[in-house]
């Protein structure tokens, strides 16, 4: 169905439909767990493979997740170096999660780390609805033009292919691994 329901019986259909799919990611959610269980209990018996290795085909969902996971620590990390573990923005707050300056809605600059610092999650949440205080924040920190040019570059639509999902993960690995 598509768009508001209009009648009480394509709402109660609505409702349906959402409990059914509420069903589904409840059942996806215990087999996921059921598999992650028994490759646990086979660690010293014969090893079955049963969860996805990078490497290996991954759903793209799961690359993106990955992704952001190690960018996310890459830039915490990175954060924790420049500032001795405080937020990045506020320098009161330790730092708890990865702040876009740019929203990472936008995929040509999510993995940038450029477009990120470490931040505590108030500094992270106040964004969302001050956008217009760290735009300046961050103009101040790199100047207007380097601001629009990364604005721009968000606008573009890039395509990232599999592969290239993958050589970013290696990298934020790596990078991570350099001091870890
Ligand atoms: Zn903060």
């Amino acid at each position: 169905m598509i768009g508001k329901p209009k009648t009480l019986r394509e709402f109660m259909q609505a409702q349906q439909a959402a409990a059914e799919r509420k069903q589904k990611r409840k059942f996806k959610k215990r087999e996921f767990e059921a598999i992650a269980k028994a490759s646990k209990t086979n660690r010293n018996g014969p090893r079955t493979n049963v969860l996805p290795k990078i490497g290996s085909v991954l759903p793209r969902k799961t690359l993106v997740a990955r992704l952001d996971a190690i960018f996310s620590l890459f830039v915490r990390k990175r954060g924790k170096e420049r500032t001795g573990g405080t937020c990045e923005l506020c320098g009161k707050r330790p730092i708890e999660v990865c702040f876009h300056w740019v929203s990472r809605g936008d995929f040509a600059t999510r993995w940038d780390p450029s477009n990120a610092v470490g931040s505590c999650k108030g500094c992270n949440f106040e964004e969302t609805f001050r956008k217009r205080k760290y735009r300046d924040m961050h103009i101040d920190l790199i100047g207007l033009d380097a601001r629009e040019a990364l604005e721009a570059k968000a606008r573009t639509i890039t395509h990232f292919t599999d592969a290239d999902l993958r050589e970013r993960i290696e990298f934020f690995k790596a990078e991570l691994g350099k001091s870890i």
